[in-house]
């Protein structure tokens, strides 16, 4: 538990505080009721006493200069789309935005990279990208969160499989430390051996280690082609038995998801869609592959097309419907896309977990977790990232009270990540620890990993303002 004590925002300190961001610091009433929460607010609710829609880097360090200097809890905020309560301020104190920070600021093409701020959102850069005839590779399902919050999560999404994750795409970066210091991480250079990796320290630090106020992040050449297949399957097993044999032939999808029957059609009456076969050779489907190519013709692309498809309908698949059309194949994906809202639209009571498991264990973590369905009382959803093992599971209730819920929850979660561990995975995949997994990373990690994770914090945030109860570092509330 903490030891560090924490002062309140008095108005000496919100003057001083108006006086280095000036016109941008709102207090009190003035801030909305949204900047309380993300997008799993059962993780916490709290509202920060001052809120700084931060526009530079040295903005952003003269307020953390006095939030050191005073002992004022400090929480990074991007679009706030987190699903672990990473951007709350439990504490209240100062919340630095940096949605305002938005510009994209230009492009070395000769060396396939693009400098930006931290605000920028996920879909303006992809589509900017495409403009230049780049692409910016990670794809994480919300496209209106900010590249700082991907890079602050690590986030993944559906084209890691082949592309990696945000990790792999960030080459350099302006922090402002927790006590007020700017300091540049790595470079616009593809390789390092120079010391430690600050850099990849940064990242996936949850807004725990510094404010990140600049990125300059790695583009690849626009494939010029792209198609996608669906792909039924009787068994969620058989859809699964089915991946590693993409790579074995020699077969690079650029994006593998998989999706379970009852999630579909439950996403399709949510859309108004209806996109996926439901029967096929009268067969009734109960899962489905869903996945892209990539490739620089349609010739090539309709060679991969056929060997895929011997590929899977040799593994089990019942068919294949290649989404040949641009309207296919955005509608296949809006379902995929959409599949977590149509989840939150038609429940009470949501939790979730991203475990991450080796691709063969997938079907035994699902069979284990949806086992567990009628002990606990509520049902559960999945579906997931089935070219690396990342699993998106939703505990849902419409009937359960609250306190009860939290507490089956709890028990649950235990369970599946004790399962995902056993089986050689990771507790989160892609979304993070914020406030909401804290628990479990700890259970998970072990004494030792969390020593080294908390003296790490402790070196960057001497006072430990920077993100409290997020992470690694225990908060009483
Ligand atoms: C419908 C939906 C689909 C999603 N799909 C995916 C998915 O496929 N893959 C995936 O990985 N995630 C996914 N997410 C989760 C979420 O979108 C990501 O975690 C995203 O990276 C958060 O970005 P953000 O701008 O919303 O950051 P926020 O939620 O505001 O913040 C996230 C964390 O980063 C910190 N932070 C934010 N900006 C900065 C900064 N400039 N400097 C330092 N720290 C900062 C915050 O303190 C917080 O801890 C999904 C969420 C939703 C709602």
């Amino acid at each position: 538990m903490s030891s560090y004590q924490y002062n309140q925002v008095t108005p000496e300190i919100i003057e001083a505080i108006k006086a280095a961001a000036p016109g941008h610091v709102l207090v009190g009433d003035q801030i909305n009721e949204d900047y309380s929460h993300d997008e799993m607010s059962i993780y916490g609710k709290a509202m920060p006493d001052v809120l700084i829609e931060a526009t530079t880097t040295e903005e952003v360090a003269a307020v953390m200069k006095i939030c050191n200097d005073n002992k004022i809890p400090v929480t990074p905020s991007g679009a706030r789309t987190a699903l672990t309560g990473g951007p709350v301020s439990l504490l209240g104190g100062v919340m630095i935005s940096t949605t305002k920070m938005n510009k994209i600021l230009g492009y070395d093409k000769e060396n396939f990279v693009v400098t930006i701020q931290p605000g920028v959102l996920l879909n303006d850069l992809a589509e900017d990208c495409l403009k230049q005839g780049l692409m910016y590779p990670p794809d994480p399902g919300e496209k209106f969160a900010t590249v700082g919050g991907n890079v602050s999560t690590n986030a993944g999404g559906m084209r890691a499989v082949k592309y990696g994750t945000t990790r792999d795409y960030v080459r350099a970066m302006t922090v402002v430390l927790p006590t007020g210091e700017i300091v540049h991480e790595g470079a616009t250079v593809s390789k390092t051996s120079s010391g430690y990796s600050l850099l990849n320290l940064m990242i996936g630090s949850e807004g725990t280690l510094g404010i990140i106020t600049e990125m300059t992040l790695k583009v690849i050449a626009n494939p010029k082609a792209t198609i996608s297949m669906i792909v039924p399957y009787e068994k969620l097993d058989d859809a699964i038995a089915t991946v590693p044999k993409f790579f074995l032939n020699h077969l690079s999808p650029q994006a593998l998801e998989f999706m379970e029957r009852d999630v579909v059609d439950d996403t399709e009456k949510f859309l108004g869609k209806n996109v996926y076969p439901k029967q096929m050779e009268g067969t009734e489907v109960g899962a489905y592959v869903l996945a892209t190519f990539d490739g620089n013709s349609e010739d090539e692309l309709m060679d991969i097309v056929e060997k895929a498809s011997e590929v899977v309908l040799e593994a089990g698949a019942i068919d294949v419907l290649v989404a040949d059309t641009p309207q296919l194949m955005r509608d296949a994906w809006a379902v995929r896309s959409a599949l977590l809202e149509a989840i939150e639209a038609n429940t009470t009571l949501l939790d979730e977990c991203d475990v991450v498991v080796p691709v063969t264990k997938i079907p035994e973590f699902l069979t284990y977790a949806k086992s567990l369905e009628k002990e606990h009382g509520f049902t559960i959803k999945s579906f997931g990232h089935a070219g690396d093992g990342n699993l998106h599971v939703y505990t849902c209730s419409n009937d359960m009270e609250e306190a009860e819920f939290n507490k089956q929850v709890e028990d649950f979660m235990k369970k599946v990540y004790a399962k995902a561990t056993e089986e050689g995975g990771l507790i989160s995949g892609e979304h993070g620890i914020g406030c909401g997994k804290m628990e479990y990373l700890k259970d998970f990690v072990g004494p030792v990993n969390m020593r080294i994770m908390k003296g790490i914090k402790e070196v960057f945030d001497p006072n430990m303002i920077l993100n409290p109860g997020k992470v690694c570092y225990e908060i009483q509330k």
